[in-house]
């Protein structure tokens, strides 16, 4: 099986770099399945889940954001935070979570209406990566 090098960078730092038969992500611009031999292109990274394929096996990677940068044989990933699941800490996702939603109900301004948002976003993602 052909397969691709995936690499996955944070400005905490490299997260990973393994190969894999195929990534299943969500980009701003839909689903994309990348298989060995894609076209190239870039695109942003939804608030979302990375899958990572070899075979039955699935690794899951919580991604906030980012850029997606895919050649033929290798596809980087450029985002502001990602998380294996073991890493995700649950509790604290719960309480980024509730942050969020008490934000959200209180009428503030619109720049901490998206501010609280985007927060939803990356704890609703960690919780349901974790399941
Ligand atoms: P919080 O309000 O709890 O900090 P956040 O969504 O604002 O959550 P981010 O800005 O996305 O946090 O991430 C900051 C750093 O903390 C990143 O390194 C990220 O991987 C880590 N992080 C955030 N939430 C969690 C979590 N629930 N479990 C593990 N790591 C987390």
């Amino acid at each position: 099986m052909k397969t691709l090098t995936v690499s996955v960078v944070t400005p905490d730092g490299p997260v990973l770099e393994d190969t894999f038969e195929m990534v299943s992500c969500k980009s701003e611009i839909g689903e994309l399945g990348i298989l060995p031999g894609h076209i190239p292109m870039v695109a942003p990274l939804s608030i979302s889940a990375v899958r990572l394929k070899n075979g039955d096996d699935t690794k899951k990677l919580a991604v906030n954001g980012g850029f997606l940068e895919i050649r033929p044989e290798k596809v980087t990933i450029l985002a502001q935070s990602a998380e294996d699941p073991h890493e995700i800490d649950v509790e604290r996702a719960k309480r980024a979570k509730e942050r969020a939603e008490q934000r959200l109900q209180s009428k503030q301004d619109d720049i901490d209406f998206r501010r609280a948002e985007l927060a939803l976003k990356r704890a609703m993602n960690r919780l349901d990566i974790v399941g």
